[in-house]
């Protein structure tokens, strides 16, 4: 069987077919509900006489309303990412999308009023246990309340947003979805876009990835002035945000949004900080796998000794079906009946959406599965990514309701990327060919010092723009400084980077798009690989507590998920444990490599 062909997902456990006239009877019906929702409940959440068991009834029928409407939801889009050509499939999505938004604003006084509640009259209302089961929803949800302005000011804020904030977002990404680049390749000139670019700056030339790094990267620096006011306005309108609001630093509302305290997050960059001499090793390693005394910053991504095996749908599905069984025989069960109840769409087909991602619908159906499978060891890890999270959804699926088993944002990766490592443990144990074992450890540790040191130096970086950016304006020469301040606290002397590479701190997206989300990669990596360490410290001890962890979703902070555990992110030995994990891979390597 050829790149997966016949493998198309079943989604028979939502509707029987795609035209079901149950599909519009459940989007009306869900809309119906949601107006006398908004009828029964609208002005009594708030107010002073509201009861526990009111709340309670409250949040069940908003959930289940929420619930009813992500059924016809869920079908309109997985029949549309299966085939986008398709315009019955192109207006239901139409369709449920304004009825979604619809049963939304029905709803929304319902979040407003709960954060509007005092703190008094919510402690009453959840002192007496009959919320327990939303306690912590209704927690998060008020998160935010001490920093919330007044409605009218909230209101200037998001239209004044439209010319300031928003606006420089939007120039920065036209201004450079239009870049262009003149680039010479085999004797013949072409223009290139951005991702032509990045695929040369990748090639497998040496000369071919300098030059198209220092075009690349040069391009940003010529264009500094915009780049400068772009990154210094924004910074300068997050200041003024964070003050008006009350904010103790800049990084803190993404804390909030994630549900980490501030101290756990300084120790895990601390203690990644501290770990630099590693990605500074395998730099030199890979100086090596290259045939080059010291890599320059074009040969961070450049290839290395690429296999070109051929992993066959079936064989890759038996290498998945092995690693989640071998760690759990219940894991492996739940997986085999996904293969077997066909939750999975891995063929390629014109107009089927590209890249991956598991479909998680709630307690009402089973998760599914959409990847491109292309017959080799990539598609093998992304599929045993995704089934992953489809394996996390449907243990929190268990115990847990619509509201409370989405995992933390934190959290939301740790199934999958634990499952790509008992992958990479199944691989390594039977792969005896000394190539193929240095790409499985090499590609895998690139990616670990991507996601784990790379993002903690972004974080670094971006608070320090923050910091100093609320005094005074920044230059493009600080931000080149702070950048290569930064960088080269990182790869120490291992790698001479190009002059151009300076400005590359105007090239990331996330500092425009998302502050201070870099952090969150580094933490649900490392978070993975130190509870893989405590895996192969405590054996089959550690599996239930795993399966535990899982099976929580969203029902409490992550910090009490872990300390269930008998775990604490607080302490710097939790996150050093990841770079055990690391070492050990590392030293293998070095090895081979010898
Ligand atoms: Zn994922």
């Amino acid at each position: 069987m050829k790149k997966a062909k016949g493998v198309v997902w079943d989604l028979g456990c939502l509707y029987t077919k795609e035209n079901d006239p149950e599909i519009n009877k459940d989007s009306d019906s869900a809309l119906e509900r949601a107006r006398s929702f908004q009828e029964q409940y609208h002005g009594k959440i708030d107010a002073g006489t509201c009861t526990p068991e009111l709340l309670l009834a409250a949040v069940k029928e908003y959930e289940a309303i929420i619930e009813a409407s992500y059924r016809p939801y869920a079908m309109a889009n997985l029949l549309f990412f299966a085939d986008g050509r398709n315009d019955t499939y192109k207006a239901m999505v139409a369709k449920v999308q304004e009825a979604m938004t619809r049963i939304n604003n029905e709803m929304l006084f319902f979040s407003l009023e709960i954060q509007s509640v005092t703190d008094e009259k919510m402690a009453e209302l959840l002192e007496s246990g009959v919320l327990s089961h939303y306690k912590h929803h209704l927690e998060s949800l008020r998160l935010f309340t001490p920093h919330m302005l007044s409605e009218k000011e909230e209101q200037v804020v998001n239209r004044k947003n439209l010319s300031g904030k928003t606006a420089f977002v939007n120039l920065f990404d036209e201004f450079t979805a239009d870049f262009e680049w003149e680039f010479e390749l085999d004797g013949e000139k072409n223009t290139v876009t951005q991702s032509e670019l990045r695929e040369l700056a990748r090639h497998q030339d040496a000369e071919v990835r300098r030059r198209a790094k220092e075009a690349h990267d040069g391009k940003f620096g010529d264009n500094a002035l915009i780049f400068t006011n772009i990154f210094g306005s924004l910074i300068k309108d997050h200041a003024t945000e964070m003050e008006m609001r009350g904010y103790e630093s800049p990084i803190q509302p993404s804390l909030l949004n994630n549900k980490v305290p501030a101290e756990v997050v300084n120790t895990m960059m601390d203690v990644t900080g501290a770990h630099n001499h590693l990605p500074q090793q395998f730099c030199r390693l890979k100086a090596k796998m290259l045939g080059l005394s010291k890599l320059k910053g074009s040969d961070l991504h450049a290839p290395v000794n690429q296999s070109g095996k051929v992993v066959p749908f079936e064989n890759g599905k038996a290498l998945v079906l092995e690693s989640f069984s071998s760690f759990s025989p219940e894991f492996g069960k739940i997986i085999r009946g996904a293969f077997e109840q066909n939750w999975i769409d891995a063929e390629i087909r014109p107009g089927k959406r590209g890249g991956a991602f598991c479909y998680s619908v709630g307690p009402s159906a089973h998760p599914f599965v959409l990847m491109n499978y292309v017959d080799n060891i990539d598609s093998v890890y992304t599929m045993a990514h995704e089934f992953g999270h489809a394996l996390h959804s449907v243990l929190a699926c268990e115990k847990e309701s619509l509201l409370t088993f989405h995992p933390p944002l934190v959290l939301a990766e740790t199934a999958s990327v634990f499952a790509e490592m008992l992958l990479t443990r199944k691989l390594l144990a039977e792969e005896t060919d000394r190539e193929s074992r240095v790409q499985i450890i090499a590609s895998k540790l690139e990616d670990f010092f991507g996601t784990i040191s790379r993002q903690t130096m972004y974080t670094r970086f971006e608070l320090d723009t923050h910091l100093e950016g609320a005094k005074h304006r920044l230059s493009a020469d600080d931000f080149c400084r702070l950048w290569i301040k930064h960088r080269d606290e990182m790869y120490g002397d291992t790698v001479d980077f190009l002059e151009e590479e300076k400005w590359f701190w105007s090239v990331i997206p996330h500092f425009i798009h998302s502050r201070f989300y870099c952090y969150a990669y580094t933490f649900g990596a490392l978070f993975v690989l130190a509870l893989f360490n405590q895996y192969e410290k405590e054996g089959e001890a550690f599996v239930p507590k795993y399966r535990a962890l899982l099976a929580a979703g969203d029902s409490n902070w992550p910090e009490h998920l872990i300390q269930e555990l008998g775990l604490d992110f607080s302490e710097k030995s939790f996150w050093e444990g990841g770079f055990v994990v690391i070492e050990s891979l590392l030293n293998e390597l070095t090895e081979l490599v010898g």
